[in-house]
């Protein structure tokens, strides 16, 4: 991925300050700083941020995806990051810039993709968990579809009463659906002693819930993520921790 940064307007109030790293924009153009005109309106923007960074935890959340190290594992050694798990946090703050987007129940303002480092193993056994019971499904249709595909055999069943068909393939759903779910529950228990299989109950996730963040998208107990193999690197939330450690240069028309 093309990581370079074209910051080129160097009249923006915030050019070069610790705002301008946080808002971590790809360049001036796309910068939503870009859009407010003037030292005042940056000014505005730099305190929407001052307000953004009082609502993350004390530690910040990049170093989610700066570890080398699986961010879910709990047992040592850890797996190394192969991928990122992803699932998208909003907040109500600041109030004036809150909008309702198409099934969200709760109105936005700041939005925070949180990434999570993830070894292959716990990228897997979280797809497991949410893929089991379909999968159940498909293993209780399988040694039925002969019997579907083949006339005589469907009119042998047929012979037996008009909705057995029906009624067995229900059966068959209704059964592998149930062994699934219940593989998933005995599969949970294993697995909680080896990572954080549901994110929400993840350290960092619980600082955020704490500071009034909810999941975008999805509003129960478990949110399923979203795997990518490269994180998202630009954009508010996704800038490196060295990005807040940053010392602001005292505001810069001041210094000049
Ligand atoms: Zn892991």
């Amino acid at each position: 991925m093309d990581n370079r940064v074209f910051k080129t307007n160097t009249a923006c109030a915030l050019y070069e300050t610790r705002a301008c790293a946080i808002l971590n924009a790809q360049s001036c153009e796309n910068c939503p700083a870009a859009q407010t005109e003037g030292t005042k309106a940056s000014k505005t923007v730099a305190n929407y941020l001052d307000l953004f960074e009082s609502l993350l935890p004390e530690d910040g959340v990049a170093r989610l995806f700066e570890s080398s190290e699986c961010t879910l594992c709990k047992t040592e050694p850890k797996g190394k990051c192969s991928t990122f798990a992803i699932i998208d946090f909003g907040h109500n703050e600041p109030e004036d810039l809150q909008m309702r987007k198409l099934f969200q129940k709760n109105r936005v303002g700041f939005m925070l993709p949180l990434q999570f480092a993830c070894c292959g193993k716990c990228r897997r056994r979280i797809l497991l968990l949410e893929y089991l019971p379909a999968l159940g499904v498909i293993i209780g249709l399988t040694p039925l579809i002969p019997f579907f595909v083949n006339p005589h055999w469907m009119q042998n069943l047929r012979a037996v009463a008009s909705w057995f068909p029906l009624v067995l393939a229900v059966a068959a759903i209704g059964i592998g659906y149930l062994a699934g779910k219940l593989l998933v529950k005995s599969l949970k228990k294993r697995f909680s002693g080896l990572m954080y299989w549901n994110l929400m109950e993840h350290p960092v996730t619980q600082e955020l819930i704490a500071k009034g963040w909810f999941p975008l998208f999805e509003e129960k107990r478990t949110v399923t993520p979203v795997f990518t193999k490269k994180r998202i690197v630009y954009g508010l939330g996704n800038a490196r921790s060295s990005a807040y450690l940053r010392k602001n240069p005292e505001n810069r028309e001041k210094a000049d």
